[in-house]
């Protein structure tokens, strides 16, 4: 692309205001889902605007085919609506996918069009109003308030006008278009490889079983993996699958190869790698049929709309998460959520290793709400994948289980300060707090949990597993 591009200059132009709710979520993944939720359900008028025709996002418009663990390994860390959710896309499953999952917290298959009608039928339940088909392409601010944000859909551009403002975009779009600053990546500019999942059918699970027992590798087929590099069926980079999620005997979903360089905040990175994407899974759909006994009828059903992006922008907010929190499981007086899940952080190219860091089991650290919090923004929130974090700690508090966790706590904020008429940083914490718990969210047990300053533990062990990541 030209470095210096030409530029036109698009006369002043009126726009109607299309809707002035108290809080606006922008992006109707697990964050915004959640945050729409808890908003409404707080008392607060809220509009969802979404740019596909569904919610979900990566978990359905990416096919990520799984949860990430709700648990530490003993007990559930995100509860309230995320769980919520996750529990009625299971009942909602059928008996099939019930007889193999029904008491699973962790890595349970996600069924995307189960779960688009759940997210449906839960968020509109809640009151919230869903506008689908509609992009966020503009940020009208004046300081530290923000004034409108320009929506574009079929029935043209429009003004949004609230009191309050949840990015729940992924990349942090709304703060970056409103001058929030942000970091990239690592010191490079490297970022985790995307991921074009997929959806089969046409499998024979007994058989497959029967393999993986004879073999003894584990579900992600490390030896067949690594075969398959070898005699050069499958390109190098990542040694393994990220596990198979079944939704039944017969069908299952993938999360399984890289394509390396895409930044996810780049309409020509994300068109290169959806073809890319959907180019290697016609290799892996051979390596399947040739490889993997009781995949030999293995049929690609779906693909991702999009190559699945773990990682953008990350903003600059009032405290920043870093490894050393993670590792040492701090506590903090204003904490709005637990995690436990590992620093999962993928190869940015096919000769660089993978970074995992567990917390040992039954333990886990705080999310404070100041992570949310931009700076230099009153009436804004950012929630999800993109709160103020170093990149490792972006590597661990990305899936979705905390960003669920996330959402609640900022459409919670989100409905206090509406009726309190304040920005997001007049919410009073600790009712905060109190209100999330008696909404089902789990915040620690805060006497156990120490307050911010006091590490908690000894630090976790770095112990390097290769089970499942994602
Ligand atoms: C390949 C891969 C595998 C993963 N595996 C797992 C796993 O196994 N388990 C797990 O729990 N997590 C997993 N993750 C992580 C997890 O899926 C994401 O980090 C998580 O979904 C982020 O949720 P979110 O709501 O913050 O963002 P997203 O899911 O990205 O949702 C953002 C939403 O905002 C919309 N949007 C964005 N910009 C705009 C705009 N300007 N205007 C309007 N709408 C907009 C998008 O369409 C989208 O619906 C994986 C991620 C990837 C990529």
């Amino acid at each position: 692309m030209n470095e210096k591009r030409a530029t036109v200059t698009i006369p002043q132009q009126e726009l109607p205001v299309s809707y002035e709710p108290e809080v606006v979520v922008i992006g109707g993944g697990a964050t915004g889902i959640a945050a729409a939720i808890a908003a409404a359900r707080n008392g607060a008028d809220t509009l969802l605007v979404e740019q596909r025709g569904y919610m979900g996002g990566m978990g359905t418009a990416a096919l990520v085919p799984a949860f990430c663990p709700y648990t530490d390994g003993e007990k559930p860390v995100i509860r309230g609506i995320g769980l919520d959710l996750m529990e009625k896309m299971k009942q909602a499953a059928g008996d099939v996918y019930m007889s193999m999952h029904k008491d699973r917290l962790d890595w349970v298959p996600i069924d995307a069009e189960v779960l688009k009608r759940i997210y449906d039928s839960e968020v509109t339940r809640s009151g919230a109003k869903v506008l689908f088909h509609t992009f966020v392409d503009q940020v009208l601010a004046e300081g530290e308030q923000i004034q409108g944000i320009v929506i574009s859909n079929k029935s043209g551009r429009s003004v949004v006008r609230a009191k309050l403002y949840i990015d729940a975009t992924g990349d942090a779009d709304l703060a970056a278009l409103a001058g929030v600053p942000f970091h990239i990546g690592g010191d490079e500019g490297e970022l985790q490889p995307g991921t074009m999942c997929f959806l089969v059918s046409g499998l024979d699970k007994d058989r497959y079983d029967r393999f993986i027992e004879e073999t003894g590798q584990g579900g992600q087929l490390s030896e067949t993996v690594q075969l398959a590099q070898q005699n050069g069926d499958l390109p190098e980079g990542r040694k393994r699958i990220s596990g198979t999620a079944w939704l039944s005997k017969s069908v299952a979903g993938f999360n399984f190869g890289h394509v390396f360089g895409v930044d996810g905040t780049k309409a020509e990175d994300l068109t290169y790698a959806a073809i890319e994407g959907r180019k290697l899974i016609e290799t892996q759909l051979r390596f399947l049929h040739k490889y993997v006994p009781g995949f030999e009828n293995a049929h690609l059903v779906h693909s991702g709309d999009q190559i699945g992006i773990r990682e953008t922008r990350r903003i600059v907010g009032d405290y920043t998460l870093v490894v050393d929190d993670f590792m040492s499981m701090r506590s903090f007086e204003d904490d709005i959520a637990r995690n436990s899940y590992f620093i999962d952080i993928h190869l940015a190219n096919a000769q660089s290793t993978m970074a995992i860091k567990r917390l040992p089991k039954g333990r886990s650290h705080g999310v404070p709400y100041r992570c949310m919090l931009p700076q230099g923004k009153e009436n804004l929130i950012v929630a999800g994948r993109s709160v103020s974090s170093d990149r490792p700690v972006q590597g661990s508090l990305r899936v979705m289980p905390n960003c669920f966790a996330m959402g609640q706590a900022a459409g919670t904020a989100a409905a206090m300060a509406a009726q309190a008429g304040t920005g997001f940083r007049g919410v009073r914490v600790p009712a905060l707090q109190r209100r999330l718990t008696e909404q089902g969210a789990w915040l620690g047990d805060r006497s156990e949990a120490g307050a911010e300053g006091a590490a908690v533990g000894t630090g976790a062990t770095a112990a390097i597993r290769f089970d499942e990541e994602c």
